[in-house]
């Protein structure tokens, strides 16, 4: 823990060696008071990334705000909720080029160059797409241009949607292979209480175990335009965390905050990325990049054979299926309750499990004599379980 402590006095020296950082702004970042959104907040955001590049440093945007800018386009009252995924999807499409427009005359003003990259999450999880994506915005890098990255919302339907932009950067660090995640909202970093409800919440300056923080965490607040709440940022530090990538919190409002940081001041809070929590690259895309196309339900005796045992999941083992998939598909395993323990990839089809569940690899034998299936459903080394 010393040495993680260390690093409040010693941040100048640590954020110069970040080179590559990802920062992630959240809608109420861009907005002022009535819900607009605010070229003074756009100025700040565009002078912070400035300064970094004037570091040397390579930034990525991710950006919210697409859909606060469509409502507003369209004369929607920002405060209005409960809208359909299709009316979100038409406010994102209008909103998206005005948010390219703000930042690019921004930057503009810096000589600074943008680029728009829009992803949906296939594009992280299909390996070809995550390749080419990967591709593209290092080409941007190398040219100078700054990419900044939303969600593609148009195409984005609820199934493969990323649950919030938090989630979509804490996965575009992976494949941009970022040294720093940063995340700017409304708020100036965690607090041991949330601050909107009690005066005497106090900042947390470090977290060095953020997986045992979540699991304590108790955060009722969500923010009205955006769609993640402080657990979502968390979680999303979790996500960075498990990959070695150190994530800092601070605000995006306060010009001050950006200032300071940019000055290798610690403001906010820094999350740590202790070896403890990091997992290998294809661990991490199996827990967090990976989509799922169907769930397989193990007894007790599997669940326990996978975890403290390192061993494949077998069709004696399984319950009930849920879902079609086919081999090579991604599948999470639950227990009875619906708890995720693991996921991984089917070694079989949906079709062939539900016929062998159940049933031993002996029993398999002499149910399909010689039109043999596998008792292997999912393999140990195509698995990985939920950290
Ligand atoms: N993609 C959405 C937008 O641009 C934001 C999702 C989020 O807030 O996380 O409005």
């Amino acid at each position: 823990m010393k040495e993680y402590n260390g690093l409040q006095n010693n941040f100048k020296e640590y954020f110069d060696s970040k080179r590559r950082i990802v920062i992630k702004i959240g809608t109420q970042v861009l907005l002022n008071e009535e819900g607009k959104l605010s070229p003074p907040s756009f100025k700040n955001i565009c002078g912070f990334v400035n300064s970094l590049k004037a570091q040397k440093k390579e930034v990525i945007l991710v950006s919210s705000g697409a859909i606060a800018a469509g409502k507003d386009m369209l004369g929607i009252n920002p405060e209005t909720g409960g809208f359909s995924i299709p009316q979100k999807q038409a406010f994102a499409a209008c909103g998206q080029p005005v948010l390219m427009k703000n930042y690019d005359s921004f930057f503009k003003r810096y000589g600074l160059k943008t680029a728009q990259v829009l992803l949906t999450k296939e594009d992280v999880s299909v390996r070809k797409r995550f390749t080419n994506a990967r591709n593209t915005i290092y080409e941007l890098l190398n040219n100078g241009v700054i990419p900044i990255i939303n969600e593609n919302d148009t195409v984005s339907y609820e199934e493969i949607k990323f649950s919030d932009n938090d989630q979509l950067s804490a996965l575009v660090l992976n494949l941009v292979c970022a040294d720093l995640f940063i995340i700017l909202s409304n708020v100036k970093g965690v607090f041991d209480k949330n601050p909107n409800i009690y005066k005497n919440a106090k900042p947390v300056k470090i977290i060095n175990d953020i997986k045992n923080y979540i699991k304590n965490f108790k955060d009722g607040s969500k923010s009205i335009h955006g769609t993640g709440g402080m657990k979502s940022k968390l979680y999303a530090a979790f996500i960075a965390a498990s990959a070695g990538i150190d994530t800092v919190i601070a605000s995006g409002k306060d010009k001050k905050s950006l200032d300071f940081l940019s000055e290798g001041k610690l403001c906010g809070t820094l999350i740590v990325s202790s070896p403890r929590n990091k997992i290998n690259k294809k661990k991490h895309w199996l827990l967090f990049g990976m989509e799922k196309t169907g769930e397989i339900v193990a007894d007790k005796g599997a669940i326990e054979a996978i975890t403290f045992q390192n061993k494949s999941l077998l069709a004696g083992g399984i319950i009930k299926i849920k879902g079609d998939f086919k081999k090579g598909d991604g599948v999470y395993i639950l227990d009875e309750n619906g708890t995720v323990f693991s996921k991984g990839i089917a070694n079989l089809d949906s079709d062939d499990v539900k016929k062998i569940k159940g049933l031993s690899a002996e029993e398999i034998k002499i149910k399909f004599g010689k039109d043999k299936i596998s008792s292997l459903v999912v393999h140990k080394d195509k698995m990985a379980s939920n950290v």
